[in-house]
């Protein structure tokens, strides 16, 4: 049969807009190279019948009332505010870092000065990224400021990307500033919580429409736009699409290690960060983000890796200027060369987006081009 779209890709992108167009009217054949729908939100239960996000745990918070009501049509949800730990000179403090962790970490009168130096500068409340704080024209809070990026950024972000905190485009950083609170939730987000029975079951019911067919396994190429007449969204990684001619965009790649213990809870909380001393960034376990009840539980620590096309994941677009400029040649070259392709999504627009705003994307595309 035809198909008015060729989705590539089955992960938010490409499942929202699959989902949209076909509730539309249109007749859509969504793709996948993996033998799952989910992309790297795709989750599944393990030998030990413990739910597992495959690529990484994936934790989500919006501010989109169109985005949560829109997903909210196809999963219940389990109310869930994540919360992380770093283990910084032996101890667990909260990150993002707050007044409770100054507390924990400095002598009592020093941490009295400093929270108030911080109150009087910025306000009760307020989140500062590390980058701005170390600019501070107050000497006491640049001090505290060059302790908490030493501390909590610095070693981190060496291992995630392999550059300082100040290589990197602000932004990254900026996702976790410092707190001048006692809030000890890693997101504000109005939204946060888990699809009830997983992300894989609420991607299987978006994609069963009438007007939807899925290929697994189904590597796409470029080639096979040739005397097609569907129209296609590509969100697979726009290099590749057109044969890395200006060399590959640079991405950082994750190993997971998945272990299983023969205990209820193994953590106080969802994520312990491990910002110095390991080669591993953060452990997480999984029952405490999905709510799982179960007698063993299974923790994920995340190993940052460099990245070969072909043989790791592209996990993390590497946002700082020069990548970007390598982007937009390639986006340039696309929108001239295949004006019938659209293309979106983390890999497409090599962007660094959580799955609220990949899917906020397709949404948005999706209702501007009819549906
Ligand atoms: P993807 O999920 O990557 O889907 C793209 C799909 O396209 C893939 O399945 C791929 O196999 C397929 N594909 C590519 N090329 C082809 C081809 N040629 N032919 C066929 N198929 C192809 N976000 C949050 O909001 N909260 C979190 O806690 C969170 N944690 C994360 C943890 C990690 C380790 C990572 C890497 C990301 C995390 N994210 C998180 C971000 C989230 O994964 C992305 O926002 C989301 O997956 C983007 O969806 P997408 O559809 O654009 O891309
Ligand atoms: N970061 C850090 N120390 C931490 C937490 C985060 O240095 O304890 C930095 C690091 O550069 C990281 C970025 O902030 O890559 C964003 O963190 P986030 O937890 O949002 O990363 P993600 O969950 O997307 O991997």
């Amino acid at each position: 049969m035809g198909f008015d779209w060729i989705v590539v890709g089955a992960g938010f992108t490409g499942a929202t807009f699959a989902e949209r167009m076909a509730t539309a009217g249109k007749r859509v054949l969504i793709v996948d190279r993996r033998a799952h729908i989910g992309g790297n939100a795709y989750d599944e239960t393990n030998k030990h019948g413990i739910l597992v996000h495959r690529y990484g745990p994936h934790i989500f918070h919006t501010n989109s009332e169109a985005v949560w009501r829109y997903l909210g049509k196809f999963t219940d949800w389990r109310a869930y505010e994540h919360q992380v730990l770093g283990l910084l000179e032996g101890k667990l403090v909260p990150i993002p870092f707050n007044l409770d962790s100054l507390a924990a970490l400095f002598p009592r009168k020093a941490a009295a000065r400093i929270e108030r130096a911080l109150i009087n500068q910025f306000g009760f409340g307020k989140r500062v990224p590390i980058l701005k704080l170390r600019i501070s024209e107050q000497p006491e809070i640049r001090d505290f400021a060059d302790y908490v990026y030493r501390n909590v950024f610095e070693g981190y972000t060496l291992k995630q990307w392999q550059l300082r905190p100040e290589d990197l485009s602000a932004s990254v950083t900026a996702r976790v500033p410092v707190s001048i609170s006692r809030d000890r939730r890693y997101f504000q987000d109005t939204y946060q919580a888990m699809p009830l029975l997983g992300y894989t079951t609420m991607f299987r019911r978006m994609l069963e429409h009438r007007n939807i067919e899925v290929a697994l396994n189904y590597d796409w190429k470029r080639s096979m736009l040739k005397g097609r007449h569907s129209r296609v969204l590509f969100t697979g990684a726009i290099d590749e699409f057109l044969d890395y001619r200006f060399g590959p965009l640079p991405y950082r790649s994750l190993r997971f290690e998945e272990r299983t213990l023969q205990k209820l809870q193994h953590q106080p909380v969802g994520t312990i960060n491990y910002p110095n001393d390991h080669k591993f960034t953060r452990i997480t376990e999984q029952k405490i983000i999905t709510g799982q009840q179960a007698a063993t539980t299974t923790l994920i620590t995340e190993y940052p890796q460099a990245h070969e096309p072909g043989v790791t994941t592209a996990y993390y677009p590497i946002p700082r200027d020069r990548n970007r400029l390598l982007y937009n040649s390639y986006a340039t070259v696309a929108e001239a060369e295949f004006p019938h392709v659209c293309f979106a999504g983390r890999l497409a627009d090599y962007q660094y987006c959580n799955m609220d705003q990949a899917c906020a994307r397709a949404l948005k595309l999706a209702s501007q081009l009819g549906a």
